[in-house]
């Protein structure tokens, strides 16, 4: 079954026919925090052609003052979501304008010039999105705990035990992302305790980034329902592994995936076109720039290490690379005509994400680079000077030096566009220092273990 509206008049008759009687009109701000007004059926067809008024700098980091006008979020009526656990109600993810005008610090508008520009070309960018999250509760005494106290395995990734025990959680989730029509294929435990991945079909990729926003919603929600506590942080326990989002990234052009080659014609036989190695090439090029983007938080680089967690492995990237179907590289090549982006985490926001892996890519194509030879090593283990032998580079080990490499790359500067006079990267790279300082200004119990009485 598919919700899947082409135009207002489809709207009408869905929310008549379904019994639809309020909409969410949802948008989200740099943190891919979603806000939203709720406006009764009756008042549809306002919504569809004046959209829902907000005070913009109450939502969050969206690029206004308290002395701006209003934002308006206008709906995308291709984007109706009717919510699985409660069908008299739905939501559009809605594009911001300001005064009749785009507002350039709405990250859905910056995905979607992105895409436009791209589609001169003759581009369709297609992502799917691998959304894990831990499910939690608060203790009695304020800390947090799993949601499921027999979740104590060293190694439970996959444990069918595990899974069974949360089946009733899961399959609800499962049952409700194919009810609206995203077609659930998989669901795992993960490397965590108490972390699981449920995975959707790809599409193209604003759809899969209205998904992402909808599915954290959606996760988080029928979680409080339990009184229970889902998170996509990502790395809320220092000694389990952390929340990634990887994103699988096709390219196609007239319905045709380009990166896409048979592996027995492809000399280093993953079954990527030349322009699938110049796009891995792209990815490469700007990597330290837009993991800034692709994992925003001081918490992201807690993830993007290679010592072991219980389980043996973080399964994340620290070095910039790419490979065979090796979940140790930056960028995982799991089958013909897909690259897996690894750098992506819980806490992004997936239209940035998807802008700055879409720019870094085709500039790659733009400029014929070459994305080097797959390496095949584990890279958890290999030792520096073999690293540095084979020209292998570290992305970046926190927030601030992310910025940093952000700030100094012009192909981003142009993927997120000018927002009030300045580029949106330099907005980005303002937030996120001041989020780095708060960081910065903790003083941690570490420091106090440490430091207290060593001089
Ligand atoms: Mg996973």
């Amino acid at each position: 079954m598919s919700n899947a509206p082409q135009n207002e008049d489809d709207v009408r008759r869905i929310v008549r026919d379904k019994g639809i009687e309020f909409l969410f009109a949802q948008f989200v701000d740099m943190h891919g925090k979603p806000s939203a007004k709720l406006v009764p059926a009756h008042h549809l067809d306002d919504l569809l052609s004046d959209g829902a008024g907000f005070a913009g700098f109450a939502a969050g980091d969206i690029g206004q003052g308290p002395d701006d006008p209003d934002m308006i979020a206008m709906p995308d009526p291709t984007s109706l979501t009717i919510l699985p656990w409660q069908p008299n109600v739905a939501r559009f993810a809605c594009n911001v304008t300001v005064e009749g005008e785009e507002w350039p610090f709405c990250p859905r508008t910056i995905l979607r010039r992105a895409l436009a520009r791209a589609a001169e070309q003759g581009y369709e960018l297609k992502i799917g999105a691998e959304l894990e999250y831990f499910l939690l509760r608060r203790a009695a005494d304020g800390s947090l705990e799993l949601a499921d106290p027999l979740d104590t395995l060293d190694q439970p990734c996959y444990d069918m035990r595990a899974l069974t025990r949360n089946l009733d959680f899961v399959a609800e989730v499962s049952k409700a992302v194919t009810g609206l029509g995203w077609d659930n294929y998989a669901t795992d435990h993960e490397d965590a305790n108490g972390q699981f991945e449920q995975n959707f079909q790809f599409a193209d990729a604003l759809t899969t980034c209205d998904r992402a926003i909808f599915f954290r919603y959606m996760v988080e929600t029928l979680a409080q329902q339990r009184g229970l506590i889902a998170t996509f942080m990502p790395k809320p326990f220092a000694d389990k592994t952390g929340n990634g989002c990887h994103f699988h990234i096709s390219l196609w052009k007239d319905g045709v995936n380009v990166f896409d080659r048979d592996p027995a014609d492809d000399p280093r036989g993953l079954g990527l076109s030349d322009l699938g190695y110049s796009f891995v090439g792209g990815l490469k090029a700007h990597a330290k720039a837009y993991i800034a983007v692709s994992a925003p938080t001081v918490n992201s680089y807690k993830r993007l290490v290679v010592g072991a967690p219980t389980s043996g492995a973080t399964w994340a990237p620290a070095y910039i690379s790419y490979g065979y179907n090796n979940r140790t590289q930056m960028l995982r090549i799991p089958g013909p005509g897909r690259i897996e982006d690894r750098t992506v985490d819980g806490s992004c926001n997936p239209y940035l994400a998807a802008t700055a892996m879409l720019c870094a890519g085709l500039d790659g194509v733009a400029r014929g680079l070459d994305a080097g030879e797959p390496n095949s090593s584990n890279l958890y283990t290999l030792d520096v000077s073999d690293r540095e032998a084979q020209g292998i580079e570290t992305l970046p080990a926190n927030l601030l030096d992310a910025t940093r490499e952000l700030e100094a790359d012009d192909v981003m500067r142009e993927a997120f566009g000018k927002a009030g006079g300045v580029d949106y990267v330099d907005y980005f790279i303002k937030v996120k220092r001041r989020e780095w300082q708060a960081a910065h200004e903790q003083i941690t119990q570490w420091e106090l273990d440490r430091y207290l009485q060593l001089y």
